[in-house]
């Protein structure tokens, strides 16, 4: 098997978790407050569904320490984010500094180190140490007063509805940590005359972190054409191993020169994202140099290795790819580019196909894909090789990003992959088919009001919420269609969204 050499894992990261007290209790009650606190960040540590290691950190009783973590927070790479809990009353003039100088997210847990109270035994030495109910108000104060994005958790940190919370919080900010150090890979321009693929790159860096250039295609054919015939050879074998080859692009079929022309290809293209650091890219059908083919199947592999990707130079749908890779790593599912492409308007039991020309990616399925060679009628190169599968029947959601000018706004909808109402023996790509929330008509009328992109993500291992903790983090509109969703609510909330993000920006 090839090595990928990106990084898809939540395994080198931590999260710090921090606990507010102060002096006034005495040292007793604050070694007692480390203690519980180490209980808590211990019992959220353990949990299964909470991915990313917690790190506790001793507890902060003045305004030096708060500061001096949180800048240390900043300046380490590995740390995606910052839990903090109000054991105790934490006055909160003491977090003002730090928390203005935190770059990284925060998660505001609301909980107390005991689930009952001890009813018959209560005192003031009790009602003293178990003070969160407050001190953590006092702590949300602060944190609204200076306008700091948050994601606030409350409950036991044995509930597992807690624990689902702050690994969701975990995946989103591991999101944006990979966003932060993202460089993405362009070949050719957008797709010509094609509006909502357009975008602000400038922008795209100061919101995400990410880096978007653009390189000749031609550089990337000369490392096609490099491709060795071992290296080839290779590459055919894993494919082999890896999905049902149709005979005439197996060894000695009449079209075998296709699939070794797409293998390399991928060796190509690997070649070239690993040299340069990227982990996330885009073509263009309109721009293909001397590639023999439209990457295809090549495409379909990176992308479910974790490589981020968009067709028709559509470097947001790819920067969106990465992200949702990334929150999904080590669930089951995937994310891939999607588009919105027929419907089937049955009154009442409307159903969308999605799929592209061929750019799915087969972490959306868990049946091993057929790798076929069909003609494409655009791009004006040999047939391209490619992967055919549906996607698996479950939860999904698929998420957008437009440029409004002023921002960027993510429309997610939350949808149901559901199996084809027959056989597709005459579709020759991976595709996927949905049943929108709350309804067809509802889904795609906010859609369209809302000017979202006819390119998605889908993402089948991470939902909606992984997607909200996101956009709080990197402060980026979100809208949301789901089983909640009415259209005069949601052309309401638009038009206050866009009020509110010109004043929140400021001038
Ligand atoms: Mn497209």
């Amino acid at each position: 098997m090839t090595a990928p050499s990106l990084t898809t894992t939540l395994d080198h990261s931590e999260v710090w978790f921090l606990t507010g007290s102060q002096h006034l209790y005495g040292p007793e009650t604050l070694e007692q407050v480390a203690q519980q606190s180490q209980q808590i960040a211990g019992m959220l540590d353990a949990a299964g569904e909470v991915p990313v290691k917690i790190v506790w950190k001793p507890v902060l009783t003045d305004s030096a320490e708060i500061q001096r973590v949180a800048h240390e927070a900043n300046a380490t790479p590995h740390v995606i984010g910052l839990i903090a809990w109000m054991h105790t009353f934490s006055p909160a003039k003491m977090w003002i500094s730090g928390l203005d100088a935190l770059r990284k997210p925060l998660a505001h847990l609301h909980t107390q180190a005991n689930v009952e109270l001890p009813w018959a035994d209560i005192d003031f030495d009790f009602m003293n140490l178990n003070q969160a109910a407050h001190g953590d108000r006092e702590f949300g104060y602060i944190q609204t007063r200076l306008g700091v994005p948050r994601k606030t958790i409350v409950g036991h940190a044995s509930d597992p509805r807690v624990q689902r919370e702050v690994g969701t919080w975990q995946r989103a900010a591991a999101g944006l940590a990979a966003a932060k150090g993202l460089k993405l890979a362009r070949f050719g321009d957008n797709m010509r005359f094609v509006a909502v693929t357009e975008g602000d790159k400038t922008e795209a860096e100061l919101r995400f972190g990410v880096q978007v250039n653009t390189w000749g295609v031609n550089e990337l054919a000369e490392e096609v054409h490099a491709a060795t015939s071992a290296q080839i050879d290779a590459l055919i074998d894993e494919y082999e191993q890896s999905y049902d080859v149709v005979p005439e692009l197996r060894r000695g079929g009449e079209r075998h020169g296709a699939l070794r022309d797409g293998a390399a290809i991928e060796i190509g293209l690997r070649s070239f994202l690993e040299g340069g650091g990227f982990g996330a890219f885009t073509t263009s059908f309109e721009d293909l140099g001397s590639l023999p083919q439209l990457p295809g199947l090549a495409v379909q592999r990176l992308m479910a290795e974790g490589y981020g990707f968009g067709a028709e130079g559509d470097w947001k749908t790819a920067v969106l790819g990465r992200i949702a890779n990334v929150m999904g790593a080590g669930l089951p599912g995937g994310a891939s580019l999607m588009e919105d492409y027929t419907y089937d308007m049955t009154p009442g039991d409307e159903l969308i196909l999605g799929a592209h020309m061929l750019e799915v990616s087969p972490s959306l399925t868990t049946a091993k894909p057929t790798l076929e060679v069909h003609p494409l009628g655009i791009g004006g190169k040999d047939d391209p090789v490619r992967l055919v599968f549906t996607a698996d029947p479950g939860p999904a959601v698929v998420v957008a990003m437009s440029d409004m000018r002023d921002r960027f706004r993510l429309t997610a909808n939350v949808v149901e992959n559901v199996e084809p109402r027959a056989e597709l023996p005459n579709l020759p790509v991976g595709r996927a088919v949905w049943k929108p929330q709350p309804d067809f008509t509802t889904s795609a009328s906010a859609w369209l009001t809302a000017g979202a992109a006819h390119h998605t993500v889908m993402s089948t291992a991470v939902g909606l919420e992984a997607f909200r903790d996101f956009a709080e983090m990197a402060e980026v509109e979100l809208l949301v269609i789901d089983e909640d969703t009415s259209l005069p609510q949601f052309q309401r909330e638009m038009r206050w969204n866009q009020a509110y993000y010109r004043l929140a920006r400021g001038m």
